[in-house]
């Protein structure tokens, strides 16, 4: 084995069906006493959960935000920062100064909400607790995108990692099918792009093998039956190993290609992940053979062959791979390809206009990867 270094970055988790309950308890943990909740206007049931469960603690429940988007646009922030301090929780200049502070935010939801908790935490210096109800991984990471002017930024920074996750299965119950099966393929492409990253340890590769497991093996069965209970568990057990192979290396070609097409195009976050997996691995698949056939060994079905086993998983989920229908334009494909040239990144094979420009086409058609 080759020598290896690594240091992690992860939150404190709670992981099981029902930890929702653990809350009072881990919010205590973190010295709060005033807590401040936020969700989408779409799970605003989920967040009145955590209200009547915080009445009956010694945790006051200071204030909500619902209003939680896509993209964590910073008008949106500061509109939440200003309700945080209406509600007269928040010591902000202290807490950002580094005196501790008994006010915590909590956020349950998906990427959104959680890269708005982010966003709030960095800028209060206030605790953050991640309740993730998707697969996508956010709560493991300290990265935040955000968006102004039509522009998005991302940045790296420890302090945006929040300081508890809490995984409850039960949360993940009410997850839309289709939604259910991109968030999976969001997460799975984290684990098998850190497969190879330029950064890659061989903990984080037992992980990401871990994950690609679990993932591929309960994601068709939740297709079958959304509340096959077993498989709800295991979906979000490798979806936790996911974000954490994402927070811990670099991510190559298939984030960036996700991020131009999402970001420029405005497409959504899952789908957009779904349609471009097996193009950007297929695309690399000459120069990771050894990967490749850790992957084959991993997808069920595969019969030896790592995109078999990729597309045959595809297959049996409720996905569309064509970004065509989701609004992405054929007279776009150049452009796309064209800023995906125009910011040079490491790739275990380097990017080519004219071949990326073909997987962005194929990916624009949804013609299957091979
Ligand atoms: P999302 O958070 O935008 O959620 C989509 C919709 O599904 C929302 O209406 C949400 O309320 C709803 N939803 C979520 N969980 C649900 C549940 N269990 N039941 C019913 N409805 C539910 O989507 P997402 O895919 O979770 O997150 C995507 C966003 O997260 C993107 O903006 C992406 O950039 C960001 N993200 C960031 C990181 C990071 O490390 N910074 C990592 C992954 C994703």
């Amino acid at each position: 084995m080759q020598a290896a270094w690594h240091q992690f970055n992860v939150p404190r988790v709670v992981f099981g069906r029902g930890t929702l309950k653990k809350l009072p308890e881990e919010t205590a943990l973190l010295g709060g006493k005033n807590a401040f909740l936020l969700s989408t206007p779409q799970q605003t049931g989920q967040l009145h959960l955590i209200r009547e469960l915080l009445a009956g603690s010694d945790v006051h429940v200071a204030g909500i935000f619902t209003e939680a988007t896509m993209h964590t646009p910073v008008g949106i922030t500061e509109k939440a920062i200003a309700a945080l301090n209406a509600a007269g929780a928040s010591s902000v200049g202290a807490a950002a100064a580094g005196i501790p502070s008994s006010t915590v935010i909590i956020s349950i939801g998906g990427g959104s909400t959680i890269g708005l908790g982010k966003a709030i935490s960095i800028r209060t210096g206030h605790a953050h607790i991640c309740i993730p109800t998707s697969y996508a991984g956010s709560e493991m990471t300290p990265i935040l995108g955000e968006t102004a002017d039509g522009r998005k930024t991302t940045r790296s920074d420890p302090r945006i990692l929040p300081r508890t996750v809490l995984y409850d299965v039960d949360l993940t119950g009410s997850l839309p099918q289709t939604m259910r099966a991109t968030s999976g393929i969001n997460a799975l492409a984290h684990a098998v792009e850190a497969l190879y990253a330029q950064n890659v340890s061989p903990v984080v590769g037992a992980m990401a093998i871990e994950a690609v497991k679990s993932l591929s093996e309960s994601l068709p069965k939740l297709a079958v039956d959304g509340n096959d209970q077993k498989a709800q568990e295991d979906a979000l057990y490798g979806a936790w190993l996911c974000g954490m192979c994402l927070g811990n290396v670099s991510m190559s070609i298939h984030h960036k290609l996700c991020h131009v097409l999402g970001g420029s195009f405005n497409l959504p976050h899952g789908e957009t992940h779904t349609a471009v997996l097996p193009h950007s691995l297929s695309y690399v698949a000459p120069k990771i053979p050894g990967v490749m056939a850790k992957l084959a060994d991993a997808f069920p079905g595969s019969n030896g062959d790592a995109m078999t086993g990729l597309n045959g998983l595809l297959e049996k989920l409720p996905v569309k791979l064509a970004l065509k229908d989701y609004g992405f334009r054929e007279e776009d494909i150049d452009k796309a390809a064209d800023i995906a040239l125009s910011q040079p990144y490491w790739s275990p094979r380097p990017l080519e206009r004219e071949a990326i420009r073909e997987v962005i086409r194929r990916i624009w058609a949804g013609e299957p990867a091979r």
